[in-house]
């Protein structure tokens, strides 16, 4: 069994960007700038935050944090985006979500300039995704492939199955995994016979948010598992999957914690640095 380390590859990526930036800055350039939004304090969202603003100092990209009472009106969210989309040493805006309630999330996301969306959530973003165009990846699906391609797990021609339809992940891992050649199936909570779907599978992806849900008899012998999973349970943080009893029957697969998690933060950085790119272009 191989197990796909997110957590090394991770690091390795962030070494690679550190020494692109530190090139970048002896030519006399400015570092990458990140705005990093956290409104009200979810605990989850607080330490999420607090792993991004590390990882971009690890690798020399300048983070802004802006932790906002959950209180703040739309408005002042709205406002302080938009005067972060006209900074010129910001190239990314991040807006930790979920927002707490009364404020409508989908309307910020579509005030980042999408030049700035490095979550790559903007519907243009969305659109050049679907079309396969150029343009920032949602960070947790653009994460596995590049966990994938790291490990030389090529889907193209293989079946894959996604569990889970979400906007930020199960969505666009259907269409990254389409674009890299893969036949895609998308299974959700209202799919008829899910089992038998995923035991077809060479690649699986588990995005439900439900711990243990893929279990051994549910995946066929060499099947490579990426658990996208993060459920805080008794036992500590568990994935979507089974990792004791599937780790004897796969080819392949993440573990959780150090799968799937640190390769979103890198993928983030990687987006920065993308955005850092175009401005210094401009
Ligand atoms: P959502 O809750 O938005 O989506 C869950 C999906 O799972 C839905 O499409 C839902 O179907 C489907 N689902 C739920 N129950 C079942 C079921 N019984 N059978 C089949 N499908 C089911 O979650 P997210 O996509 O945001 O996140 C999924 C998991 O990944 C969570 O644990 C989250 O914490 C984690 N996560 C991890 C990240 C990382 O960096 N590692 C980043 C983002 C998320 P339907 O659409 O029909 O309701």
């Amino acid at each position: 069994m191989i197990l796909l380390d997110g957590k090394k590859t991770s690091l390795e990526i962030r070494q690679e960007l550190k020494e692109k930036i530190k090139a970048y800055m002896a030519k006399g350039h400015r570092a990458p700038g990140l705005a990093v939004i956290l409104v009200g304090d979810d605990p989850a969202s607080q330490v999420y935050v607090r792993n991004k603003e590390k990882a971009c100092a690890d690798v020399g990209i300048v983070s802004k944090s802006f932790r906002l009472s959950a209180d703040i009106s739309q408005q002042e969210l709205e406002s302080l985006i938009q005067k972060l989309n006209k900074e010129s040493e910001i190239d990314g805006i991040l807006l930790q979500l979920p927002l707490p309630k009364g404020l409508d999330s989908q309307r910020c996301l579509e005030l980042i300039s999408p030049d700035k969306d490095v979550d790559g959530f903007h519907p243009q973003n969305v659109g050049k995704l679907m079309l396969g165009l150029p343009g920032f990846r949602s960070c947790t699906p653009a994460g596995i492939m590049t966990l994938l391609q790291r490990y030389n797990l090529d889907p193209a021609g293989k079946k894959a199955v996604v569990i889970g339809r979400s906007n930020i992940v199960g969505k666009p891992l259907a269409l990254l995994l389409l674009q890299a050649n893969a036949t895609v199936t998308v299974c959700h909570s209202r799919t008829k016979d899910l089992t038998k779907e995923v035991l077809d599978a060479d690649f699986v992806f588990a995005a439900v948010g439900r711990a243990k849900f893929v279990k051994a008899d549910m995946v066929k012998p060499g099947a490579v598992i990426v658990d996208v999973g993060i459920n805080r349970t008794e036992q500590g943080l568990v994935g979507d999957c089974d990792f004791e009893a599937l780790k004897e029957k796969a080819l392949a697969i993440t573990p959780v914690p150090g799968g799937v998690g640190p390769m979103t933060i890198a993928q983030l950085l990687v987006n920065t640095f993308g955005a850092y790119k175009q401005h210094l272009d401009l």
